[in-house]
């Protein structure tokens, strides 16, 4: 199956029971038995689920994976990963992670033991050296949020894959539509399934897509050790947005580009930072790994005075100033803020995350209507 087939059927069937073509949503907590131990594979609905296992499948094939598990959110699936580690351990992680990541890597992690190195890694010939016979798992965000740097995945897994070490991929900003890490040699990819995946900013979730049958087993264990599952009225709401995948990120990715060279022109604006940018210090990467730049793009303006970015951010119409993502309607936030707070300043300048970094989320409005409040916000 083609992926614009993938969304709309894989793992999909009409409901036995009834013929539903919607796969239902099965609000239950528990499943009746026959008797002790003789049921229909369901026994309690932490650990599985009908609607999540459309969901899970349908997922899967759209990473190009054997598996896949829904999370309560993404930073839950997140969470789930990390515990796949033992105190001790160490992780290398791309500098420009989502604020979030970060905060659960340094914050909460730490306090358990497991070390984590945040190094660009868009130089993948930088990484070996960071590699210590404790290091158990590479983490990786491309494109990353708010810089929009590229990373090579197939660089970094081959590296990586010299030790033991386990490749997760945060494909949240690319959507399977554009990119697949598995394919590429990571070992998980992680998406904020809010974000694109969902479509309709409504639903908050996470999941998790792997091919290996030992890694599966383990953080299956996890999710129903943990506990932290998504709701089945929620997974009936993603199946629904996914359906759409596709014709949303198509959409996304054309308005990103002429909202990109609207910016690029615009005399106010300085650094534009979005992968199809052909100046973009990783674009051939992204052009290699990528079938499309995606909708989200960051700007900086020129002087870098924070009270002129505020105006930006509080004079759109159009674009809703707001955290998260991949909506169909464009957002537009400060991530120095928002998002990247939990970030020190020090730390976020010198990734690049000056005050005046404005990102947008380019929805799929008219293009035209997105330009022309961008152009009455910045002036
Ligand atoms: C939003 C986001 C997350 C966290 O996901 P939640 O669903 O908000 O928990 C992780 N990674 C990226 C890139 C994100 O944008």
């Amino acid at each position: 199956m083609k992926f614009a087939t993938k969304v709309l059927h894989a793992g999909i069937h009409p409901d036995p029971t009834t013929g539903a073509i919607m796969t239902p949503i099965y609000q239950t907590s528990t499943y009746v038995q026959e008797a002790p131990g003789k049921h229909k594979g369901y026994e309690y609905a932490r650990t599985q689920n009908p609607t999540r296992d459309v969901l899970q499948e349908n997922l899967a094939a759209l990473e190009n994976g054997n598996h896949a598990l829904c999370f309560a959110s993404g930073l839950a699936a997140t969470d789930a990963v990390v515990k796949l580690l033992n105190s001790g351990d160490e992780v290398i992680c791309s500098d420009d992670v989502y604020g979030g990541t970060y905060r659960i890597f340094t914050k909460v992690f730490e306090r358990y033991g497991i070390k984590f190195k945040f190094i660009p890694l868009t130089d993948a010939s930088d990484f070996a050296k960071h590699i210590t016979p404790a290091t158990k798992m590479v983490w990786l965000e491309t494109p990353s949020n708010p810089m929009m740097s590229i990373i090579d995945i197939e660089e970094i897994a081959s590296i990586a894959h010299q030790t033991d070490m386990l490749v997760c991929v945060d494909n949240t900003f690319a959507s399977p539509y554009l990119q697949n890490p598995l394919d590429m040699g990571a070992d998980i990819v992680i998406h904020s399934v809010t974000k694109y995946l969902g479509g309709h900013s409504d639903v908050v979730m996470g999941a998790l897509v792997m091919n290996q049958e030992q890694i599966f087993e383990q953080l299956k264990f996890l999710q129903n050790a943990c506990g932290a599952i998504p709701s089945p009225h929620d997974c009936f709401l993603v199946l629904r947005g996914v359906k759409t995948l596709h014709i949303r990120m198509d959409r996304h990715c054309v308005n990103a580009a002429k909202v990109v060279d609207f910016l690029l022109s615009h005399p106010k604006v300085d650094k534009v930072y979005y992968p199809g940018i052909p100046s973009h210090k990783n674009h051939l990467i992204a052009k290699k790994q990528m079938r499309g730049f995606g909708g989200m793009i960051s700007f900086t303006l020129k002087g870098n005075n924070i009270d002129d970015a505020m105006k930006v951010l509080s004079g759109t119409k159009l674009f809703s100033l707001a955290e998260s993502l991949g909506g169909v309607e464009s957002l537009i936030g400060h991530p120095a803020s928002m998002t990247h707070a939990s970030i020190p300043k020090e730390e976020r300048e010198q990734r690049g995350l000056l005050d005046s970094l404005i990102r947008l989320s380019v929805g799929i409005e008219d293009v035209g209507d997105l330009i022309g409040d961008l152009q009455q916000a910045i002036g």
